[in-house]
């Protein structure tokens, strides 16, 4: 029962028991950080151990320099934008924008960024604890070589990029280092195809830089729905993005001070690059942390075993956040640790975090959203026969006067048999970052493709397009 594992003397304010903390939480990231203050605000005894900055990966290598990062790049082509609505012609190139300028604001921003956490934190007295925490045992977190006793203790330690063990591997760049380069490079190699390789592809495109895109297999973004990739790709390289399929890199070499050489597995030209950046997935920061002494199961890769309700195998530890195999994105282990805080301290039922509705973004220019089903899973779901299709394709207006080659487009998948309620949608546009979040809303609400056609829509926007398909 899991209403058992809620601490209930904090519920009146009073504690009970003889550990230094009600809630130890392990790591000041996305998950980490609201749990812990959500406890304390529940009257919990909170500590909160980091070894880097608070926030953790989205606020200091993630979510929030990347927006930034996205901001800057797609600069360069509105001023050309701006010339087909009457402004003066400019053509900018890398050379031009000042990297050194910018990587101050940026860091300037994330530097407020983890100062405003560390006080929020502090006001909802949680008792911060700067370093490593290691497990002892499922009561004991070590910090600095000091033993803290606990009652419960949450994992929210969450990962960081994979490099191969290949030839050359001193050479490789991640995204962790991607956000602090001494100058933007001229010439960029991005291996992967997920998220960040997407991101990062079109950031450097952006900034003007020859981007390569190099793919172990067939496509980009290989757990979206297959038209939403395809009709990125086709973006992609309309910008200029060079795509290798079917390609990996046996080793690199630095062929001078400033470049590097990339040679294939597979019989193809080496490659000459100023950078070369692996974006082929994380790893949890499981590894060394006690979590066997704790009785805390992974599985091989270091991923932590936990039930819908983040519990782990030792029924006091939770995990939250990418440090479990569920979908990685900062919301998401904000939602996880918010509910574990709720179900251990406060009077709420516990609550499921709901997977299957969770909206998402790739920030790529143009950026996509994609919420529910892929046509792929409704395959799989519904049977060949039983779901339909809407599509449409359109070119935003606007790049009418511009002349941007540029295309979005909208997909909405339909349960056909059922009650016609629409269970994926697929957005390639601009604003599609903006869009998908109020369908993820529609989404989980059950709407139904009559509710969508019976919607007014707003005039003149890209949104629209999803109430007018038919
Ligand atoms: P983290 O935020 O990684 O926090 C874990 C913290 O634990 C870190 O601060 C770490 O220093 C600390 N720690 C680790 N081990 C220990 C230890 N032993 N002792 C003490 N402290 C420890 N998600 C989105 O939703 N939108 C985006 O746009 C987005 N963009 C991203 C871009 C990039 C380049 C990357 C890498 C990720 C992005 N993500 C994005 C994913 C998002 O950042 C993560 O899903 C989210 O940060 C996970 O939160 P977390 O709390 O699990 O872990
Ligand atoms: P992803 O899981 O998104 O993508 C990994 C990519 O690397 C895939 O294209 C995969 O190819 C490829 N790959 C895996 N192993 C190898 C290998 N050995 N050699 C070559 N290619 C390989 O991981 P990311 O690192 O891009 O991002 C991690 C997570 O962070 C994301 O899944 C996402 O949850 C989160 N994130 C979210 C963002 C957002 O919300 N906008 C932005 C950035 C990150 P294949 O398809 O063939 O398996």
């Amino acid at each position: 029962d899991l209403r058992s594992h809620r601490f209930m003397a904090t519920t009146s304010g009073k504690n009970t028991t003889n550990y230094d903390y009600d809630y130890f939480v392990v790591g000041g990231g996305s998950g980490g950080v609201r749990s812990s203050r959500i406890a304390a605000q529940l009257g919990a005894r909170v500590a909160l151990a980091e070894n880097k900055q608070l926030g953790g990966t989205c606020v200091n290598v993630g979510c929030v320099p990347k927006k930034l990062f996205c901001y800057a790049s797609q600069f360069r082509e509105l001023f050309h934008d701006a010339h087909g609505y009457g402004w003066p012609k400019i053509d900018m190139n890398y050379n031009d924008h000042n990297w050194k300028k910018f990587l101050e604001s940026k860091n300037a921003e994330i530097q407020r960024l983890n100062n405003a956490y560390e006080k929020n934190q502090k006001d909802n007295n949680v008792e911060i604890i700067k370093g490593r925490a290691t497990l002892k045992d499922s009561h004991t977190v070590i910090v600095n070589d000091k033993e803290y006793s606990t009652k419960h203790i949450l994992v929210a330690v969450g990962g960081c990029p994979i490099i191969p063990n290949i030839e050359g591997r001193e050479h490789i760049i991640t995204s962790d280092d991607a956000f602090f380069l001494e100058k933007l490079p001229k010439n960029v190699i991005i291996v992967g195809g997920g998220y960040i390789a997407t991101e990062f592809a079109c950031i450097f495109n952006g900034f003007g830089c020859e981007v390569t895109l190099i793919l172990r297999g067939k496509t980009i973004l290989s757990s979206f729905d297959e038209d939403i990739r395809a009709k990125l790709t086709d973006e992609l390289k309309k910008n200029g993005i060079n795509i290798l399929y079917q390609t990996e890199v046996e080793r690199i070499e630095k062929s001078s001070d400033d470049s590097f050489r990339v040679k294939f597995k597979q019989d193809k030209t080496p490659m000459d690059t100023n950078l070369v950046m692996f974006a082929i997935g994380r790893h949890p920061n499981t590894y060394n942390i006690g979590l066997e002494k704790a009785g805390i199961k992974t599985d091989d890769n270091g991923v932590i075993k936990v039930d819908d309700y983040s519990q782990t195998t030792m029924p006091n530890i939770y995990a939250v956040g990418d440090c479990t195999d569920r979908k990685a994105l900062t919301p998401v282990a904000i939602q996880e640790g918010h509910y574990l805080a709720n179900m251990l301290f406060g009077n709420e039922q516990p609550r499921k975090v709901d997977y299957a509705t969770v909206g998402t973004t790739v920030f790529s220019e143009p950026a996509i959203g994609t919420c529910g089903l892929t046509e792929q899973q409704a395959r799989e779901t519904y049977g060949v026969d039983g779901y339909d299709v809407y599509e449409s394709t359109f070119k935003p207006m606007f790049v009418q006067l511009s002349k941007r080659d540029r295309k979005s487009y909208v997909k909405l998948i339909v349960d056909r048999n059922g009650q016609q309620r629409v269970v994926g949608i697929h957005l390639m546009d601009h604003a599609a970052p903006e869009i998908i979040q109020m369908c993820s809303v529609a989404i989980r609400a059950g709407a139904t493709k009559d509710l969508f056609d019976h919607t007014i829509g707003i005039h003149p926007t890209s949104a629209e397009e999803i109430v007018q398909i038919r």
